[in-house]
């Protein structure tokens, strides 16, 4: 059969075929080619993301106000695209045309084949006599390479109305290998007391809402920047769709119904504002994210899911003392195919660094009440005891070298050596976990708190605690890993610097972190 777009309305449009298509050429799609665009179509930027050693998506969409009549014909519009191996583009390595596509609001995502191992690429678009901005991406070395070294930094929680996304900028300085946002890219409603932006509405449950709130994000100049300076690596958390939703249940008064269909909408808008290849499962409100990137010898790295699958928070959420509900063993915070999927991978890598890309913090958290009772964080893997544990002897009995897990969601910084049993001191030191503070949620923050030295206190295996706002840059070798800690003063007010607070190393084949 041909693929046209007829053929595609005539069956019923399905969207995995559908998102197949928006790789095929735009000639392919019978794309409209349009002479001239009323503005800048490329004002949300470019992207790249999910780089191997011979591919990378590249990314961006197109600012429907400025394509004219082709929008009430509902057609393909094609986007030309340019490689070049230098930022002048004094050669053109490759071009060709894409379609973009109005079901996904005309974003495009080209999977750019045959590349070379481990090298630096720029691209950028075109439509109607304008052109993009560059972004520089990096596909991933050759799986049999071991580079003397790779850059890397992550970040999450970039609650637009706490500050501005200074820290994106900086990190668009670095010109990383590579970028891994955990998630919170974009939050759902609004919280706060001294929010210095504004969300262009209220909280939001439709594919247009969402939509619109990727696209007040995206228009972001400190967030294009980033995205422009490498290739991402992307995963959500919560805010993508419902703040602390667990499956299908929400924490709103929505039912399970009106959470898959707000969760569907959600997903899909997630896919089309990300540099994501096409999500292997989609079906209705499900879409699978979890995946791997292998960075030569040197680095595995699994992206997680722990929102999608997850059994919901024991004992109502919060922080809370134990209940029957917190000690059922059956309860899951990965689900049984993606925790299957990554017990795999642990068993079977022969990488150097094996990294757990995921959102919620692994190491305990124990607080106690005014009765001198523990409690813990129902929504993090202390409320997930059981699969934690399970997750922990698997990785000894596989002998996993070197985990290391990264961390978002909590809004603070922290570095934890993850314990075979947390609750005696001197237990095996089984990984080493980097949580990462947000980019902006919570506003300026502090470098301490009241509650930070009875936190250090209570749980020994804490080497390092902030509250300052800012992301985490990580270096490593075949013989070490070195995270450091970057912070800002103040995101309430733009263009503040960015400094290092704390640099954390790790020896190779010696699990646990030291301070540098
Ligand atoms: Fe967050
Ligand atoms: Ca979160």
């Amino acid at each position: 059969m041909t693929f046209n777009r007829r053929t595609f309305l005539r069956q019923g449009i399905h969207f995995t075929t559908l998102l197949a298509a928006s790789t095929l050429s735009a000639s392919a799609l019978g794309a409209t080619r349009l002479a001239r665009v009323s503005g800048n179509p490329f004002y949300l930027g470019v992207a790249s993301g999910d780089p191997r050693p011979d591919s990378v998506v590249i990314w961006t969409r197109l600012a429907r106000e400025t394509l004219g009549n082709t929008l009430s014909r509902n057609e393909p519009v094609a986007v030309d695209y340019e490689i070049a191996e230098t930022a002048n583009f004094s050669t053109i390595y490759r071009k060709g045309s894409a379609a973009a596509l109005p079901e996904l609001g005309y974003s495009v995502h080209l999977d750019l084949q045959g590349l070379s191992p481990g090298k630096e690429y720029y691209y950028r678009w075109m439509i109607g006599g304008e052109v993009s901005d560059v972004g520089r991406t990096k596909t991933a070395p050759a799986s049999d390479a071991t580079p003397e070294s790779f850059r890397f930094g992550f970040a999450s929680c970039q609650q637009y109305e706490h500050g501005y996304f200074t820290a994106l900028d900086h990190m668009a300085k670095e010109n990383f290998d590579l970028i891994v946002h955990l998630g919170d890219y974009i939050y759902e409603e609004t919280w706060g007391a001294e929010n210095v932006r504004h969300h262009n509405a209220p909280e939001i449950y439709t594919l247009d809402d969402y939509r619109a709130r990727y696209e007040l994000y995206k228009k972001d100049l400190d967030l294009q920047a980033a995205h422009a300076s490498a290739p991402w690596a992307v995963t959500w958390d919560d805010h993508e769709v419902d703040d602390n939703y667990a499956n299908a249940i929400a924490v709103d008064e929505q039912t399970p119904e009106q959470l898959l269909i707000r969760r569907a909408a959600g997903y899909q808008a997630f896919y089309e504002f990300m540099p994501i290849r096409l999500p292997s499962g989609r079906q209705g409100a499900s879409m699978q994210i979890y995946r791997h990137l292998q960075f030569g010898t040197l680095m595995d790295m699994t992206i997680l899911d722990t929102r999608q699958y997850r059994s919901d928070q024991a004992c109502r959420d919060g922080m809370k003392t134990s209940c029957d509900q917190h000690r059922d063993l059956s309860r899951t915070l990965l689900g049984e195919a993606q925790k299957g999927w990554l017990y795999g991978r642990l068993s079977s890598s022969e990488a150097t660094w094996n990294v757990m890309a995921q959102q919620v913090m692994m190491g305990r958290l124990l607080r106690r009440n005014e009765q001198n009772e523990e409690m813990y964080l129902m929504d993090i893997w202390d409320g997930y005891p059981g699969e934690r544990d399970e997750l922990l002897a698997r990785l000894k009995a596989a002998s996993t070298p070197n985990p290391i897990v990264l961390t978002g969601d909590i809004h603070s910084n922290w570095v934890n050596n993850i314990l075979s049993d947390f609750s005696i001191d001197n237990s095996e030191i089984i990984a080493t976990e980097f949580v990462g503070t947000s980019i902006t949620s919570g506003g300026d923050g502090s470098d301490i708190s009241s509650t930070t030295a009875q936190t250090l206190s209570d749980n020994p295996h804490v080497k390092f605690y902030n509250r300052q706002r800012g992301y985490v840059s990580c270096h490593l070798s075949k013989d070490l890993w070195q995270s450091d800690y970057k912070v800002l003063d103040k995101v309430t007010e733009p263009g503040h610097p960015i400094r290092t607070r704390a640099s954390f190393v790790v020896e190779a084949e010696n699990p646990g972190a030291l301070e540098a």
